[in-house]
């Protein structure tokens, strides 16, 4: 049996700021703050990209698409993932599936849960069966808690095509 399988696993985080916009998995929330970045801060899609480059221990996110870069300044993050998974695909992998961990104090983030599954799965090209994602808050612990700033986790499975 061909069980060529790869494991990835990523982790993100961004600053909150008032009178940002606030764009996680490809989604954008209305709130009264968004994230602190670079790039349009989407810290679910930044986490997913690190998982998928992690799978073929092919770096990270920053040294592909440095913050240095004018390139990227305020780019959607959904470019950069379609990005990264060209290269997982050209080195003959597919996704199996993904899942999202998104640590956020507010809003309340499940009446966007369908749209960005939907979102990461189209750009992914992807069923929408093979993205999770899940949100929790923190308790109001540490500074996610305090509403200082936003966490995601993602954790993606390849195989060989
Ligand atoms: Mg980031």
């Amino acid at each position: 049996m061909n069980c060529d399988i790869r494991i990835g696993n990523g982790y993100d985080v961004h600053r909150l700021a008032p009178g940002l916009t606030l764009t996680l998995g490809g989604v954008t929330i209305p709130h009264d703050k968004g994230c602190v970045a670079h790039s349009d801060g989407d810290v679910i899609i930044h986490a997913l990209c690190d998982a998928l480059l992690g799978t073929l221990a092919l770096g990270d996110i920053g040294h592909h698409f440095p913050d240095t870069s004018d390139e990227f300044k305020g780019i959607d993050s959904k470019i950069l993932l379609r990005r990264t998974y060209d290269m997982i695909q050209s080195r003959g992998y597919s996704l199996v599936n993904a899942d999202i961990t998104l640590l956020l104090q507010a809003p309340k983030i499940a009446p966007y849960v369908p749209q960005m599954r939907s979102a990461l799965a189209s750009v992914l090209e992807v069923p929408v069966e093979c993205i999770s994602v899940k949100a929790t808050t923190t308790e109001r612990l540490g500074f996610t808690g305090r509403e200082e700033g936003v966490e995601a986790y993602a954790a993606v499975l390849l195989c060989k095509d």
